[in-house]
C-alpha cells in the first residue's frame, strides 16, 4: 500500500543515493577540494543522516499515522453510521444469537412505540410475533419464524407497545461476529401499502357508481359459489335485472340524475337480498344477483320482493316517478353449469321478460330460439320499413253521450313475410332500442295522413290519434315534420298524439317543450294508459294535454271488480275536476259500457265496438254497424 508516509520514505533513500553520487563525483572531479577526507567519508555521513532521517519518516508516516489515521476513519464512519441510522425510515434492530435486541435505532422505537431503553433486551418474538397457528419458539436463538432467513424481504406481523399488530416488510441478514451469529433486521411499517394495494383491488373489482361488485367480481363468485353447490348439492340462481325506460329517465332528467336512480336502485335490490347474495352491477342499468342455496320457486318469489322494491315510487330531488324492471332467471345446475352459460341463459331469459312484460321470466330453452329470432328480426325491421310490410289498423273511438263514432286510433302492425302478422308489443320496444322508431313514426304519421284523406274524399272526417314512443319527444325536429303532414295538401288533418305518462315525467323540459309546440299548431294530446304511471294529475293540469286513456287494466275488469271500478270513478271525477277529458280504453262488454256511461266518462273504445280495423274495411264498418260517424265538428 503506498501511504505518504511510504512515499517519502522513498523520496529521503533516493536523496540518499544522489546525496552520495554527488559526493563522489565532486571528490572525483576535483580531488582534495571536499574538506576533509574521501567519496566513502561522504557516503557515510549521507547514508547515516538520511538513513535516521528515513526511518523516523517511515516510522512516523508508514506505520504509526496509517494507525492514527484508520482509528479516525472508523471514529468517522462510525458516526457516519450512526447519524445514517437515526435518520433513515427504516427501522434497524441488531438482535444478538440468543433472538435479544442489542440496539436499535429511532425508526424502531417509532415503529414500535418503545424508547430505546425498553427495546434493548427485549426478545424479538415480542415485536414480531409468530403467525397465527405457529406457535412462539421456547428456548433460546432467533424464533421459529424467522429463523433461516439471510438477506431476503418477507411479510410479517409487527406489534405495537398498545398491543396492535400492523403488517411489515422485514429482511433479516445473518453476520458472524467473534464466531457467533447476529442479525439485523431491517423492518418497514406497510399499513399504508396494503390500503393502497386493497383500494386498487377494490377499484379493479367494484363498481365505481353504486360500489357494487362488477361483473369480473361476479363471475368469480358464479365460479365459487358453483363449487359450493356442487359440493352440498344444492341449487343456486342467477338473475339479470334491467330497468324498464331507464334510458328515457337518463336521456331527460340528466345523467348526474340517473346516477342518483342507479345507487337508490343499488340500495334497494340490496336490501332485499340475504348477506350471503351477491348484487351486481354489470354496466348501464343492468344489475345481477346471485343467490346460492336457492331453488327455482324462492328465486321466483325473490324475483317478485325485488321488483316490488324497484317499483316502489321514487322521490329524488324533488321528483315523484315510477320505474319498473325486467328480471331474467336462470338456475344451476338446470340451466346451466358454468357462470358464462349461466349469464347468457340470464339474459335470454330477461329479454323474454321484457317481450312479454312479465316482470320475471325463468329460463326455458325455447327462449334461445326467441332469443335469435329476435335479433333476426331486428334487422329485418328495417327492410319492413322500406319495403312496405307495415300496415296501418284503426280502432273507432266513440263518443259516450252520443254513441257516435267521433275518432280512430290509428295502431300500426308488421305483416311480417315469413312470421304473419306481428303485434306492435312485438317489434315496437325493438325499433325503440335500434332508433327505427323515428322512422316508423313517420310512416304512421305519412299514412295516418293518407287514410284521412281517402276517408275525407268520401265525405268522412274523422280525428285520428297516433301513439308516440318517449323517444319522439326529444326529437326536436317533429313539431316542424308534423306541421308539414298536417297541412301537406287537401284537408288538413286532425291529428291527436298519445303519449305516456313516462314520457312527461316532471323535468322533461325538452319533451315539455315539443309538446307546447305541437299543441300551438293545433295537435291535440292525450295521455295514454293513465294509471300505470305516477304522474298526478295535478301535474298534468300544467301541460297542454286535454285528455287522459284510462288504462285497459282497470277497465277490463271493472264490472267484476269493485276495485277497479273506484279507481276508474274516481279518475274520472279527478279529471273532470281540471277539465280534462276522459276515455276508457279496452271496454269489452255491454256491462262495462253502461257502467262508463254511468260515471259520465266522455268516450269509449274496446273490442265492445270494435277491435282495430283495416283501414279498407273503416268505411264499410261506419256503413254497417250500430255505431254512426258524429256530424262534423262534434269531434
Ligand atoms: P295502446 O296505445 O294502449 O293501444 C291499445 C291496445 O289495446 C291495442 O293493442 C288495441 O288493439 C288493444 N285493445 C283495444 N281494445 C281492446 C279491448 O277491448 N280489450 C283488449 N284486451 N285490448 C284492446 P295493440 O294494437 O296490440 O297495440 C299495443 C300497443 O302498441 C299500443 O297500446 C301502443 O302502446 C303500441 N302501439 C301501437 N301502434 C303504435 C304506433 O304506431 N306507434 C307507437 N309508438 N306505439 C304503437
Ligand atoms: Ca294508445
Ligand atoms: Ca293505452
Amino acid at each position: 500500500m503506498k501511504t505518504p508516509g511510504s512515499r517519502a520514505a522513498l523520496l529521503i533513500a533516493g536523496l540518499a543515493l544522489a546525496l552520495l553520487a554527488a559526493g563522489a563525483s565532486v571528490d572525483a572531479l576535483f580531488p582534495g577540494v571536499m574538506p576533509g577526507g574521501t567519496a566513502g567519508a561522504w557516503f557515510a555521513l549521507a547514508l547515516a543522516v538520511t538513513f535516521v532521517f528515513g526511518l523516523w519518516r517511515l516510522a512516523h508516516h508508514g506505520v504509526v499515522r496509517p494507525l492514527d489515521r484508520m482509528e479516525e476513519q472508523v471514529a468517522v464512519s462510525e458516526h457516519r453510521i450512526r447519524a445514517v441510522l437515526d435518520h433513515i425510515v427504516d427501522a434497524v434492530v441488531y438482535v444478538n444469537e440468543y433472538g435479544v435486541i442489542e440496539s436499535s435505532n429511532p425508526a424502531a422505537e417509532r415503529l414500535f412505540g418503545f424508547g430505546a431503553d425498553e427495546l434493548r433486551g427485549k426478545g424479538i418474538a415480542e415485536l414480531l410475533p409468530p403467525p397465527p397457528g405457529i406457535g412462539a419458539a421456547a428456548g433460546e436463538g432467533l424464533p421459529a419464524h424467522l429463523a433461516g432467513m439471510d438477506g431476503e424481504m418477507r411479510e410479517a406481523s409487527g406489534r405495537h407497545k398498545s398491543g396492535a399488530l400492523f403488517p411489515l416488510e422485514l429482511t433479516v441478514s445473518r453476520m458472524t461476529i467473534h464466531g457467533r451469529p447476529h442479525y439485523v433486521g431491517i423492518l418497514r411499517d406497510i399499513t399504508q401499502r396494503r390500503a393502497q394495494l386493497a383500494a386498487l383491488r377494490h377499484q379493479a373489482l367494484h363498481d365505481a357508481l353504486t360500489g357494487l361488485p362488477n361483473r369480473a367480481l361476479l363471475f368469480d363468485r358464479i365460479e365459487h359459489t358453483i363449487r359450493g353447490a356442487r359440493r352440498s348439492h344444492q341449487p343456486l340462481a342467477l338473475m339479470i335485472t334491467d330497468l324498464d325506460h331507464f334510458k328515457e329517465i337518463n336521456d331527460t332528467l340528466g345523467h348526474p340524475f340517473g346516477d342518483l336512480i342507479l345507487q337508490e336502485t343499488a340500495r334497494r335490490m340490496g336490501a332485499a337480498m340475504r348477506s350471503s347474495d351477491t348484487v351486481a352491477r354489470l354496466g348501464g342499468d343492468e344489475f345481477a344477483l346471485l343467490l346460492p342455496a336457492t331453488d327455482a320457486g324462492d328465486a321466483v318469489r325473490i324475483a317478485d320482493k325485488v321488483m316490488r322494491e324497484i317499483e316502489r315510487p321514487f322521490e329524488l330531488e324533488g321528483h315523484n316517478f315510477m320505474l319498473g324492471a325486467s328480471i331474467g332467471i336462470a338456475m344451476f345446475p338446470d340451466h346451466g353449469d358454468d357462470a358464462s352459460t349461466l349469464m347468457r341463459h340470464a339474459d335470454v331469459a330477461m329479454y323474454a321478460a321484457k317481450r312479454e312484460h312479465c316482470g320475471h321470466a325463468v329460463y326455458r330453452s325455447e327462449l334461445d330460439r326467441h332469443s335469435l329470432e329476435y335479433l333476426a328480426l331486428k334487422s329485418e325491421l328495417h327492410t319492413a320499413l322500406e319495403s312496405d310490410q307495415l300496415k296501418l289498423c284503426y280502432q273507432p273511438v266513440i263518443d259516450l253521450q252520443s254513441g257516435q263514432v267521433t275518432g280512430v286510433e290509428a295502431l300500426v302492425r308488421w305483416n311480417h313475410p315469413t312470421r304473419g302478422l306481428l303485434a306492435p308489443d312485438e317489434f315496437i320496444p325493438l325499433a325503440e332500442r335500434t332508433g327505427l322508431i323515428r322512422g316508423l313514426t313517420l310512416w304512421v304519421l305519412n299514412t295516418a295522413a293518407q287514410h284521412s284523406r281517402t276517408w275525407a274524399a268520401h265525405g268522412l272526417e274523422l280525428r285520428i290519434a297516433v301513439n308516440l314512443s318517449v323517444h319522439n319527444l326529444h326529437d326536436g325536429g317533429l313539431p316542424e315534420t308534423i306541421r308539414g303532414i298536417i297541412g301537406g295538401g287537401g284537408q288538413p288533418l286532425q291529428l291527436r298524439l298519445e303519449i305516456t305518462e313516462t314520457a312527461i315525467m316532471p323535468g322533461s323540459t325538452q319533451a315539455l317543450e315539443v309538446l307546447n309546440r305541437l299543441s300551438a299548431q293545433g295537435v291535440r294530446i292525450s295521455i295514454d294508459d293513465f294509471g300505470t304511471g305516477y304522474s298526478s294529475l295535478a301535474y298534468l293540469k300544467r301541460l297542454p294535454v286535454d285528455e287522459v286513456k284510462i288504462d285497459k287494466s282497470f277497465v277490463s275488469a271493472m264490472a267484476l271488480d269493485n276495485d277497479d271500478a273506484v279507481i276508474v270513478r274516481s279518475t274520472i271525477d279527478l279529471a273532470h275536476n281540471i277539465g280534462l277529458r276522459v276515455v276508457a280504453e279496452g271496454v269489452e262488454d255491454r256491462a262495462t259500457y253502461d257502467l262508463l256511461a254511468g260515471m259520465r266518462c266522455d268516450s269509449v273504445q274496446g273490442f265492445y265496438i270494435s277491435r282495430p280495423l283495416e283501414a279498407d274495411a273503416v268505411l264499410a264498418w261506419l256503413r254497417d254497424s250500430a255505431w254512426r260517424p258524429a256530424a262534423v265538428g262534434a269531434r
